[in-house]
């Protein structure tokens, strides 16, 4: 197998259209092998079927499919799914399937590894070795939704960028990704049901907002006080707490989609009052809602979830300054499929 080809899905559907010119064939050809790239998801050129035999056998000449594929699955208790996904190049990622009454929500990651230090997370500990393609992600979700049909008998519905990596980090691919999940010649999905999930990064933020993708957003927060973030998120020391807000200002004054805070509450670290206050304040400044996330141990030996009346104080505050506040159980924590435990651990090793 020649590895100089060209993975035919790193094109637009312009430069296929540019390819058939060349060959001297017909325009249209291009829709229909992006159709069966980004709506049918073939992985190779023979699945295509209203393109003669000469013609996939041309493509398959000239270019290559590098699809990923699941070197593991391991299923939770709860019902959640984790796939440990190979990519061609031998690097693997993971995606989690995690199913409730009402629907099927795919965790997909967007890089191998990750380039920030967020202290309580595994995903940091590994280095980040390089961005995801567009592909690699959209692969991700055909294959939960495959899952979903599978194992639950129903579609995916939604899907949020919460896996591996930082999804603003890798801006391009993961638009490129939206878009093909999203679009009709894609996959179709709503955008409302797409959350891309970012550790805040004020000006990928900004960005973000420009791009009229009607996605949602959700800002790992942590903290609203700029010394404890500076310790927790050590990367955040460059994007101070004002210029975060400001770009959020700016997110919803372009899209007016209210942001998700997440935050996860430890003992001794974000439990106090000044921390809960400071919470309050910060998201008084934006139309926003706060998914307080439990605290998924990743033996680091520091952290610890805070109490229940730690977390029932910050659920009061928010309330009565009507903001609102959701608890989210963790789910797959028997797999390390959990939240922040995402660091290609099999239970082998
Ligand atoms: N880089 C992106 C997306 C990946 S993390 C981001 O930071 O948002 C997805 C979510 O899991 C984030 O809210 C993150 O803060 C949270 N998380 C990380 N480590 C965790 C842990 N050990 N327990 C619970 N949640 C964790």
């Amino acid at each position: 197998m020649s590895t100089t080809k060209k993975d035919i899905r790193k094109l637009s559907q312009a430069e296929i259209e540019d390819y058939f010119k060349e060959i001297g064939e017909k325009s249209f050809r291009a829709k229909q092998v992006y159709e069966w790239l980004w709506k049918k998801n073939a992985h190779q050129f023979d699945d295509m079927t209203n393109i003669s035999k000469a013609l996939r056998e041309q493509l398959g000449e000239s270019f290559q499919i590098q699809p990923v594929e699941v070197d593991l699955l391991q299923k939770s208790n709860d019902g959640t799914i984790k796939n440990a996904v190979k990519l061609h190049d031998g690097n693997v990622v993971e995606s989690v399937l995690i199913p409730t009454d009402s629907r099927t929500t795919a965790c997909v990651s967007s890089q191998v590894g990750c380039s920030l230090d967020c202290t309580f997370c595994a995903t940091a500990q590994l280095k980040r070795m390089r961005n995801l393609t567009a592909a690699e992600i959209v692969d991700q979700v055909v294959i939960i939704d495959e899952e979903s049909k599978r194992y639950f008998n129903r579609p995916l519905s939604n899907i949020v960028f919460m896996g591996m990596g930082e999804p603003l980090l890798n801006y391009n691919e993961v638009i490129s990704a939206i878009k093909k999940i999203t679009l009709p010649e894609g996959l179709g999905m709503a955008p409302r049901r797409i959350t891309v999930s970012t550790s805040g990064i004020p000006k990928m933020i900004e960005k973000l907002a420009d791009e009229d993708l009607r996605v949602n957003l959700a800002v790992s927060l942590h903290s609203a006080r700029e010394e404890v973030r500076n310790v927790i998120m050590p990367f955040s020391v460059k994007f101070p707490l004002t210029d975060l807000m400001d770009s959020l200002q700016y997110w919803y004054q372009q899209t007016g989609l209210r942001i998700t805070f997440e935050y996860i509450v430890w003992g001794g670290v974000n439990d106090k009052k000044e921390d809960i206050d400071a919470l309050v304040k910060f998201c008084r400044k934006i139309p926003s809602k706060v998914n307080i996330i439990e605290y998924n141990s990743i033996d680091d030996g520091i952290y610890k979830q805070a109490s229940e009346e730690a977390v029932n104080n910050y659920i009061k505050a928010l309330e009565s300054n009507n903001i609102v506040v959701n608890v989210r159980r963790s789910r797959g924590k028997d797999i390390d499929a959990a939240c922040g435990q995402l660091a290609n651990k099999t239970g082998n090793d």
